[in-house]
């Protein structure tokens, strides 16, 4: 299985509520978010989470589709930007830990 692992950013409250603030974030990325952070009461960590990496559906891949156009009477074809995956060819598909830990 095709696998990316990303990360996820924290916050607990202090009544020990935690938030989801940001996802799918390169560990560079989130380290960037986190010391955006330093400062703040509430306390912020980094999580990674495991994604499964699949072609996507609609452009099998390719990031693109096509897009039927009218030129007068012609109709062409148009390659525009895949609106499922924006252009990136895959879909990620979160992996929870309870799926993961039965593997
Ligand atoms: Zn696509």
């Amino acid at each position: 299985m095709n696998t990316v692992t990303l990360f996820k950013i924290i916050r607990q409250d202090d009544n020990g509520n935690r938030f989801v603030v940001a996802t799918k974030l390169s560990e560079q990325s989130a380290d960037a978010r986190l010391a955006s952070f330093i400062g703040h009461k509430q306390t912020y960590w980094k999580e990674p989470q495991t994604y499964e990496k699949s072609y996507c559906g609609p452009c099998a891949g390719y990031g693109q589709v096509h897009q039927m156009m009218f030129v007068g009477d012609m109709a062409t074809t148009q390659p525009v930007q895949c609106g499922s995956c924006y252009g990136d060819g895959y879909t990620l598909r979160e992996i929870s830990d309870a799926a993961h830990a039965v593997r």
